[in-house]
């Protein structure tokens, strides 16, 4: 697991683990936790310019 106290969406490769993706961070080449993991797909989706939908 990853425990760097600064990760960057650039540094984050999103590794694909059968049927799910897995942010990877590409500096110490460990998954991220959740917490982290759920931050950066928000900032994956809102780079591919997609806002999430609030009910
Ligand atoms: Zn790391």
């Amino acid at each position: 697991m990853c425990e760097c106290s600064k990760v960057h969406l650039f540094e984050v490769e999103f590794k694909l683990e059968g049927m799910t993706v897995v942010p990877t961070h590409k500096n110490c080449g460990f998954a991220l936790d959740e917490k982290q993991a759920d931050k950066f797909q928000k900032e994956l989706v809102k780079s591919w310019g997609f806002e999430e939908e609030e009910d």
